[in-house]
């Protein structure tokens, strides 16, 4: 339910875990061991006593508010790409460009400035096209919360 939520956090660069299939025992336990807060939409969870204080409850249904939510209770931004959208991996800049030849589209190739590679699944990132789309939708995010306070 939250897994589009997921990938926007880690664009933004934020280490986000997204597990499916967890009971909430091993919710908790898996938040006290790796130190983590848990974001649900599961008032019940947040409720019980273990949770409290590892616990975020979202309240929007809606992606982009969630998103907001989320950015406004933990600041962390990041406009370079940090997190691998796919797996969570810490991606680690690319020294050799020659190395992303082929693996990329040409014309970014040429045009990027840099190149992220996630060490696990091999994912290559850039800053840039991918980047645009998210980029302005953040944009957005902030303006209509300027729009709510006036
Ligand atoms: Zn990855």
């Amino acid at each position: 339910m939250l897994g589009r939520l997921a990938r926007r956090l880690r664009m933004l660069g934020y280490d986000i875990l997204y597990q499916r299939d967890i009971d909430d025992g091993g919710l908790l336990r898996l938040a006290m061991r790796e130190d983590r807060i848990i974001l649900t939409r599961d008032t019940r969870l947040a409720m019980r006593k273990a949770a409290i204080g590892r616990t975020f409850l979202i309240s929007s249904e809606d992606p982009v508010k969630q998103v907001k939510e989320i950015t406004q209770a933990f600041p962390a931004l990041s406009c370079v790409p940090v997190r691998c959208t796919i797996c969570n991996g810490a991606l680690k800049p690319v020294e050799d460009r020659q190395s992303v030849l082929g693996q990329v589209p040409e014309h970014v190739f040429h045009s990027a400035s840099g190149f992220f590679k996630c060490p696990n699944c091999g994912h290559i990132y850039w800053e840039g096209s991918h980047m645009e789309h998210f980029k302005g939708e953040l944009l957005s995010i902030r303006a209509s919360g300027e729009e709510e306070e006036d």
